[in-house]
């Protein structure tokens, strides 16, 4: 191991209980300790090298470490994509108005009875927001949604020719729209990289990384904008968000399985082999 790094220990509470399970079945993966033995992990793979061993200022979004993040996403996500069923950008658009507060499988269950009963934009348009209340109403926030998706079609339908605009200006004017749903449109459905997707997932993430100290979605969307290349805008936000999902988990990120684990300083890592930065939460 290079000289300046130090594993974090197990801490007494058990929060890095169940790793041993988890390292033992991935050849490659770092090892829990032995039974019986230390209770300092140890890796079968070197570390690399921190900043403060090789003498310069740590940068966490310098190009090469920018660059080895995404070098690695991309082996690791290599055909992430949306999760949300569609098969329009109109489908699109709704489902991620209903994705609000709510997991893409929730979604994905009352996408394909909404979009059976209302085939077209104009049948959206011509409901009142009572009607479609029933059938999301498993989405939550149903209320506010059903008005957003009615105003959407009724908007779509009188001022886009019942055609959802490709252009983010023009999105933003559709009620419910902000940045985060145009930025899944546009880059999803019309593969525009216009911005950065700054849901959940993204926001925890960029943070733990380092790749932003901000905490407002839109400041997080323009640091992500200034260091991330811009063909790689939107397959970086699918690529962080099914990382999300799968190992850095809100609660409990998965760091002994995460191949990104001996570049990351999160502060509520539950398994490291690098110095934790404290601010990077
Ligand atoms: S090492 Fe842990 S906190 Fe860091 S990216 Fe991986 S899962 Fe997330």
């Amino acid at each position: 191991m290079p000289r300046g790094i130090t594993p974090r220990q197990p801490t007494k509470t058990g929060r890095h209980e169940g790793t041993r399970k988890a390292a033992s079945k991935k050849p490659g993966a770092l090892q829990a300790p032995r039974s019986g033995g230390s209770a300092r992990p140890h890796t079968v793979r070197a570390a690399s090298p921190t900043a403060k061993a090789r003498g310069k200022a740590y940068n966490p979004t310098a190009p090469d470490r920018v660059h080895e993040i995404l070098q690695r996403l991309n082996a690791l996500y290599p055909e992430a994509t949306c999760a949300l069923h569609h098969k329009s950008a109109w489908e699109l658009l709704v489902a991620t108005i209903l994705s609000a507060q709510s997991t893409d499988v929730g979604v994905n269950q009352v996408t394909p009875v909404i979009f059976k009963k209302y085939p077209t934009v104009q049948d959206f348009a011509a409901l009142e927001p009572e009607q479609l209340q029933p059938d999301i109403r498993s989405t939550g926030f149903f209320r506010n949604k059903s008005k957003s998706v009615i105003g959407a079609a009724k908007k779509i339908v009188s001022d886009f020719g019942g055609q959802v605009p490709d252009q983010m200006d023009q999105l933003l004017t559709l009620p419910g729209v902000a940045r985060k749903t145009a930025n899944v449109v546009l880059g999803t459905w019309f593969k525009k990289n216009e911005g950065v997707v700054v849901d959940t997932h993204v926001h925890r993430i960029s943070r733990r990384l380092e790749l932003t100290r901000n905490d407002d979605p839109k400041k997080i969307e323009q640091d992500l904008m200034k260091i991330i290349p811009r063909e790689k805008w939107t397959l970086f936000s699918h690529q962080i968000i099914w990382h999300g999902r799968k190992l850095c988990i809100a609660r409990r990120p998965k760091c002994v399985d995460c191949p990104l684990e001996n570049i990351c300083h999160a502060a509520d890592k539950t398994w490291s082999t690098v110095e934790i930065h404290k601010n990077a939460v």
